[in-house]
């Protein structure tokens, strides 16, 4: 059965508009490579137009009070989780995610909005005070102005609304960018919103990394980009950035370690490496790719985490309710995960379990085992974004934090450990921004922050400390006669 073709159009200045010179592109279901949707193409001239829109509606929406945000934030919520079905069954069509991921994202992402209405209400600063006698200091903690979001295709709305949730609780406009594959929900969501969102304080342009992403990076009026994306793209954006001195907020990929120390209970790694290295088919930047296991308890832990994986239901999310992985985003990333597992076997690695594609459409890869995998080899080293797990081993502890530290990226770890002096003094020196012990993935909340050190970027999402990236402060000095 064919899905019908559906058409959308950007949202600039509070208007569905079509892109400037006309342009479209398609969109797919990776669960079938069916297209599903035409979107805008966007060029250079709508980056013009959309920071014109968020220009004008700037003034009255820097008149708002915290009280104001807050409610609009609220409201956004309100209606996130009133059409969460919708935006769920929209999500999965449009990522090949199953439905209970999707469906799971809803009160999460609305909780986000819920966590940024209060946050409105509660930016910090310095008291004011006489720190030179006869002057008092006080603090504007002030919104930046015009902000861009530019998210990936893996969680879309999430990424999307983990941008918007502080960048209007901070009294910013916005212009969202969302990824070329995975338009659809961010663009329903902001249609259903239309009722309570102000003219032109969101605003969105799909297109292609260059020439929308890019023409936003360059434009001068931009205050502060925020990307979720790959590292690559990161670099590219804080490059061209520099030329303007915007801010830039980085949340780029990842390459995690999972280290089993040898008092770990074999069982729940195996459960945690099901859910850690194959959730939202492994294409999460804070994936399980790379398990680490004690020598003594090895052997144990594989025969466990080989027989979860191999237990994990993999098809098109929308043929069965029980479906636990999904396809990956697109042909050329199948190719590119593919790309990976041939060059391993070819520096002498061993495929475990899976290895090649699953049926004979859409994009999907097996949930994949890599191990006799070396430190430096490739597949260790770069992040693979698919359903795809390596597997070393180490004598030590020590070795085992030198493996897990020895990569460029530093966005998430995890340990597993009886002993908790053990797992925290291995928490202590991991070199990533998040580490869980005995758990990898989840819990996250937005009261906590998401964020990387070294290539994996600078910056936080969630939590206070992401309205640091979205204000600014001023010090106000007055002359007391
Ligand atoms: P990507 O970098 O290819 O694309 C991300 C976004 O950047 C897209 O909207 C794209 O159009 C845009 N873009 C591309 N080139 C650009 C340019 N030159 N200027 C401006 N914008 C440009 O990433 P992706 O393939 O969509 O997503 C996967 C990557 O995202 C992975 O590396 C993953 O680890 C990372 N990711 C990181 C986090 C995190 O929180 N750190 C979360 C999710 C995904």
């Amino acid at each position: 059965m064919s899905t019908a073709v559906t058409s959308y159009k950007n949202l600039i200045g509070g208007e569905w508009v079509d892109a400037v010179e006309g342009e479209t592109m398609e969109v797919l279901n990776p669960a079938t490579g069916e297209v599903i949707a035409e979107v805008p193409r966007g060029g250079e001239r709508d980056v013009t137009r959309a920071v014109e829109a968020a220009a004008k509606a700037l003034p009255d929406w820097l008149e708002k009070t915290p009280k104001d945000r807050m409610e609009l934030l609220l409201s956004l919520a309100d209606v996130l989780e009133e059409h969460g079905e919708e935006l769920a069954q929209l999500e999965s069509l449009n990522v090949g995610k199953p439905m209970w991921i999707a469906r799971d994202e809803i009160p999460f992402t609305a909780d986000n909005l819920r966590f940024f209405a209060g946050a409105a209400r509660n930016l910090e600063g310095k008291a004011a005070g006489e720190y030179v006698a006869g002057y008092t200091s006080f603090l504007r903690r002030e919104p930046l102005g015009i902000v861009v979001g530019i998210t990936p295709w893996n969680y879309p709305l999430m990424m999307a609304i983990w941008k918007l949730g502080p960048a209007l609780a901070a009294g910013n406009v916005q212009i969202l960018k969302p990824a070329e594959q995975t338009p659809l929900t961010t663009l329903r969501f902001l249609e259903l919103a239309q009722e309570v969102l102000p003219p032109g304080v969101v605003n969105v342009i799909t297109g292609d990394g260059v020439p929308v992403g890019d023409g936003l990076v360059r434009h001068p009026d931009v205050a502060l980009v925020s990307l979720t994306g790959d590292v690559e793209t990161g670099k590219t954006i804080a490059r061209t950035a520099a030329d303007t001195l915007k801010r830039v907020h980085l949340e780029l990929g990842g390459k995690a370690p999972m280290v089993v120390l040898d008092d770990a209970d074999p069982e729940a790694v195996a459960a945690a490496v099901k859910i850690g290295g194959y959730f939202n088919s492994g294409q999460d930047c804070t994936a399980s790719s790379r398990i680490l296991v004690a020598d003594r308890i090895y052997d144990d832990v594989m025969s466990e985490t080989v027989s979860a994986v191999e237990s994990l239901k993999v098809g098109d999310p929308s043929e069965a309710d029980d479906v636990e992985m999904g396809p990956v985003i697109s042909a050329s990333q199948q190719e590119r995960v593919l790309g990976f597992l041939e060059r391993a076997v070819a520096a002498k690695a061993t495929v475990v379990t899976g290895g090649g594609t699953v049926g004979d459409r859409g994009f999907f890869v097996a949930p994949t085992i890599v191990a006799d995998v070396t430190q430096d080899a490739e597949i260790v080293q770069r992040e693979v974004f698919g359903p795809v797990v390596t597997v070393q081993r180490f004598s030590s502890d020590e070795e085992a934090l030198e493996l897990a530290n020895g990569v460029r990226y530093g966005l998430a770890a995890s340990v597993f450990s009886q002993n908790v002096g053990r797992a925290l003094s291995a928490a202590r020196k991991l070199a990533f921004g998040t580490v869980w012990i005995n758990e990898h993935l989840f819990p996250l909340t937005p009261e906590m922050p998401h964020g990387g050190i070294k290539e994996s970027g600078y910056g936080k999402d969630m939590s206070l400390y992401s309205m640091e990236e979205y204000t600014r402060v001023k010090h106000v000095v007055a002359k007391l006669s």
